[in-house]
């Protein structure tokens, strides 16, 4: 089954159950300057969830487009490192304000995945919020699992492992407990069940969160009870598409094998298993779809990241040889792969085209300089068995060749080095102090001037000020 007709059937089958099919909203939160990028289906409902905005229908079901590239929700680095995340993912979802709750929600995820997708039961397992006896009675007495296959998960207060079964929007904000899905890809995959130590591995991939919405938080972390309990879930696509296409990871699916071929034909690069093809084609997802959600490239904020995302999958195509823009040819595979269920992005095609085209233009100007230098400072480490990237040499390279901090630090992931990101900070800060002070020596005597932001170092830096409020916490 092609991941479109999965879309289409997890609609059709919410749809035939009373849901009302809600288009994905945009990219960029709609009056929600708290959140970077829409990072769930639930965004687009979350004021109906909080009683605040009332819709003509108790239940929705959607296939949200969403981005996990900052804030809390920030899965780049594992891009290219684990079979099943990526920057632009579709989230299947169905929600209810107010109407069912856990048991019907169990009831239909069940169905849909063992009756409608046909999943054979015994690759599936099952976590619950520790606390909650009432999803753990659902799905033992009336879903009929074993009591192996249902395993209690608290909120990971200590942090042990991943896996958290509570499930709040950030600090603040509608939370409930949640009960995940999980599919075993086989045993010859590394990895744990959930609540295990090796759960990070990849063989017991999470497809499916079911949130049973019951409380709002508040800044004091009290939990208010929501106007009424309600069902909010997600369901990655591309997961659910591997699993129905029998393959692994999210890349061997039918759209991400035309897009890595893209990036294959546009890199001339040979092997089809390259780490770097995956991330070209996960990249082109993300920066195509939130240039059509109107982002540009900029030095600052939603910008800032979107540029971060194109001059790393340059760095991956400078990497298998390219030497001039390439990545823009991609965008036609994309349209043709993702157009129809996505009509802005065929309405944008030749403006996204056209940005990535100028964004890369200015980077081939540098990339070719900043490799030098990086990979010459790289090479003269093995010698001497150092594992930290200098900090001043990163900056160096953010500020002339622009080399954001995270591009460095992929390349020198690569080699299993680190960078001294500490250094990177106080050479930054070091350039601002000179800005200031040249600043203030152009003013008049007692007039403080603040000195221009020369540099934006990323909404994580922005975040730590405290002006960005992530509202989603992973898990
Ligand atoms: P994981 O533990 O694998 O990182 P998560 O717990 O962070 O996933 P949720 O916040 O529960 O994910 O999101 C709901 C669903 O969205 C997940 O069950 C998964 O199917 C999908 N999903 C989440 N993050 C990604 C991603 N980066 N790429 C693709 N699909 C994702
Ligand atoms: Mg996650
Ligand atoms: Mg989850
Ligand atoms: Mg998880």
């Amino acid at each position: 089954m092609k991941s479109s007709e999965i879309r289409k059937q997890f609609l059709d089958y919410f749809a035939s159950k009373g849901h009302t099919v809600v288009a994905s909203s945009s990219l960029v939160p709609h009056e929600d300057p708290t959140l970077l990028f829409t990072n769930a289906g639930m965004n687009q409902f979350k004021d109906v969830f909080l009683g605040f905005d009332k819709r003509p229908y108790t239940r929705a079901a959607s296939s949200q487009k969403c981005v996990r590239a900052g804030g809390k929700h920030n899965d780049l680095e594992n891009v290219g490192y684990t079979a099943r995340h990526h920057t632009f993912f579709e989230m299947l979802g169905n929600f209810s304000f107010g109407d069912y709750f856990k048991r019907d929600a169990i009831k239909y995820a069940w169905e849909l995945l063992t009756e409608v997708f046909k999943l054979p039961k015994e690759k599936l397992y099952v976590t619950v919020y520790a606390e909650d006896d009432e999803a753990y009675d659902i799905w033992t007495r009336e879903m009929g699992l074993a009591a192996e296959r249902v395993i209690r998960i608290g909120d990971n207060k200590g942090a042990r492992y991943a896996s958290d079964n509570f499930w709040m929007m950030g600090d603040t904000g509608p939370c409930g407990p949640c009960t995940e899905i999980f599919y075993d890809h086989g045993e010859h995959i590394p990895g744990g069940l959930p609540g295990t130590p090796e759960e990070d591995g990849d063989r017991y991939i999470e497809i499916w969160n079911n949130v049973f919405m019951q409380f709002n938080r508040d800044e004091q972390g009290v939990m208010h009870p929501l106007p009424k309990p309600s069902v909010d879930t997600g369901m990655g696509l591309e997961r659910i598409s591997a699993v129905l296409q029998g393959v692994h990871a999210n890349y061997e699916i039918d759209l991400f094998q035309a897009l890595i071929k893209a990036a294959a034909r546009e890199t001339h690069c040979a092997d089809l298993d390259s780490p770097s093809l995956k991330v070209l084609a996960d990249h082109i997802r993300a920066c195509s779809f939130l240039i059509a959600d109107g982002i540009i490239p900029g030095n600052e904020g939603r910008g800032y990241v979107l540029r971060r995302i194109i001059r790393r999958a340059i760095r991956h195509g400078y990497k298998l040889g390219a030497r001039a823009a390439f990545f823009h040819k991609m965008v036609v595979d994309l349209v043709s792969e993702m157009g129809d269920a996505y009509p802005e992005l065929k309405e944008n095609q030749a403006r996204v085209t056209d940005v990535l085209k100028q964004e890369e233009e200015r980077f081939f100007a540098t990339i070719e300089h900043g490799m030098a230098i990086l990979e010459a400072e790289l090479a003269e480490m093995a010698g001497k068995d150092n594992r930290t990237f200098n900090g001043e040499t990163a900056f160096k390279l953010h500020d002339t060749y622009g080399f954001p901090l995270d591009l460095t630090q992929d390349v020198c992931r690569e080699q299993g080095v680190g960078v001294d990101a500490a250094a990177f900070d106080a050479a930054m800060a070091h350039q601002k102090e000179q800005a200031r002070a040249a600043g203030k020596f152009k003013m008049a005597a007692n007039l403080e001037y603040d000195g221009p932001a020369t540099v934006f170092h990323g909404y994580d830096k922005l975040e730590a000020k405290g002006k960005v409020l992530a509202l989603y916490k992973d898990g």
